[in-house]
């Protein structure tokens, strides 16, 4: 196929053409298991049915409405996030990198506002990943994305991941933000310390500080709870949420507390497409699918699954030296022997039929839909099994 896409992308050969729950056919015809929910943003499988009523329901009322105007829909689906979460107030956005961008700069307007001008470094850690926009890049603790893009934005400091002594050293009254992953996703499936998150809410407390939890890949249950801080019992002042949102419709949002809501007044921040109907139909049927008892449990139930028959493989034939994650969201970092092999592992998965994710180099990433039934996940753990003898033997 003739590729027409900006370079910035290497696509694999294979391209998907139909997909239902966690199957997915290309334009061959063949079939693959999807453990990947494409990066986790097919929570409840691929074309839901009870989505794609949503979707054609809405599309029949009014798609867009611009923000001269509100909604039903994103008024409906703002107040299930204020009602099910520590929220007040919640901004739409199009993407994950949109609802940080949005989170990083009303806190900064929160501080210069109502505390000190001068109030504005944002602190977040390394290997971290919080989007693609110049801010987000900058942001994010991975040096490889912000390369060439200079001058970057200013302000910004990194500390590193689960550093206590770090939290202590850094956080004072000049710092308006810090931004944490409750678990590290593209920076290799990391979950936080306990304490790590305990110690950033009370130092953000005491200086003022906007603890923003970046949950675009860790919400919407992917941790068996609808957010992740609810799993750690830590609160965030601010929360940003995606991928999984609108479950493939695009949609983003920033969830915030009463008092940092304060910081954006009228027209200090906007967007075209962000809370328009037809995304929030979506995200509201979502919503409610995912905020679901037996969904929720489903998601320990099998990852419970996961993790033994990961553990068990292990045993036999030593591939990773951790095995780690949340709910359905599961990494493998591979041992020395294979270290930075992960790639090589994702392709041979799908040569065997199997969609799986790298975090990183040297971690393999399973995070199927939320919904995967027994029979999708049992014939993925019989790809996976292959993958990992026919990986091994590469190297025999
Ligand atoms: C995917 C992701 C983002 C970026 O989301 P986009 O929708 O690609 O902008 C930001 N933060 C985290 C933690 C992510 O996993």
């Amino acid at each position: 196929m003739k590729n027409y896409i900006t370079g910035n992308f290497i696509f694999e050969k294979m391209v998907p053409k139909k997909a239902k729950g966690s199957k997915v056919w290309d334009i061959k015809g063949i079939e693959y298991i999807d453990l990947s929910s494409a990066i986790a943003v097919n929570s409840l499988g691929h074309c839901n049915p009870k989505l794609i009523r949503q979707l054609n329901k809405q599309a029949q009322l009014i798609w867009h409405s611009s923000n001269i105007f509100t909604n039903l829909p994103s008024q409906q689906l703002a107040q299930k996030l204020v009602d099910n979460t520590f929220a007040k107030k919640v901004f739409f956005a199009n993407s994950g990198a949109e609802s940080n961008e949005a989170a990083l700069k009303l806190a900064r307007k929160y501080s210069h506002d109502f505390i000190n001008k001068d109030k504005n470094q944002i602190i977040s850690c390394y290997n971290s990943f919080h989007g693609r926009t110049l801010f987000t890049v900058t942001v994010g603790g991975q040096k490889k994305y912000q390369e060439g893009f200079g001058p970057l934005p200013k302000s910004i400091l990194h500390i590193e991941y689960n550093n206590q002594e770090h939290l202590k050293k850094y956080l004072n009254d000049n710092v308006c933000a810090l931004i944490i992953e409750p678990i590290q996703g593209e920076g290799g499936v990391i979950p936080a310390h306990l304490e790590f998150l305990k110690l950033a809410r009370r130092l953000c407390t005491k200086y003022k500080i906007a603890l923003i939890f970046d949950e675009v890949q860790t919400g919407m249950g992917r941790t068996g709870k609808l957010f992740a801080y609810e799993y750690f019992q830590v609160t965030p002042d601010i929360l940003t949420s995606a991928k999984a949102l609108g479950c493939g419709f695009p949609i983003g949002a920033m969830l915030v507390n009463e008092t940092l809501a304060k910081g954006f007044s009228a027209g200090d921040h906007g967007t075209t497409l962000g809370g328009n109907p037809l995304a929030c139909s979506v995200a509201l049927k979502a919503f409610n699918l995912i905020n679901n008892k037996k969904l929720l449990e489903n998601v320990k139930i099998q990852s419970k699954k996961i993790m033994e028959f990961l553990n068990k493989i292990n045993k036999i034939n030593t591939l990773f030296k951790d095995i780690r994650g949340i709910g359905l969201l599961i990494g493998c970092e591979l041992n020395e022997k294979y270290e930075n092999k992960a790639n090589f592992l994702v392709k041979l998965a799908l040569k065997n039929n199997l969609i799986i994710l790298q975090a990183g180099n040297n971690v393999i990433r399973i995070a199927p839909a939320l919904n995967i039934n027994n029979a999708d996940l049992n014939l993925g753990m019989q790809k996976l099994e292959k993958t990992f003898i026919n990986f091994i033997s590469q190297y025999k």
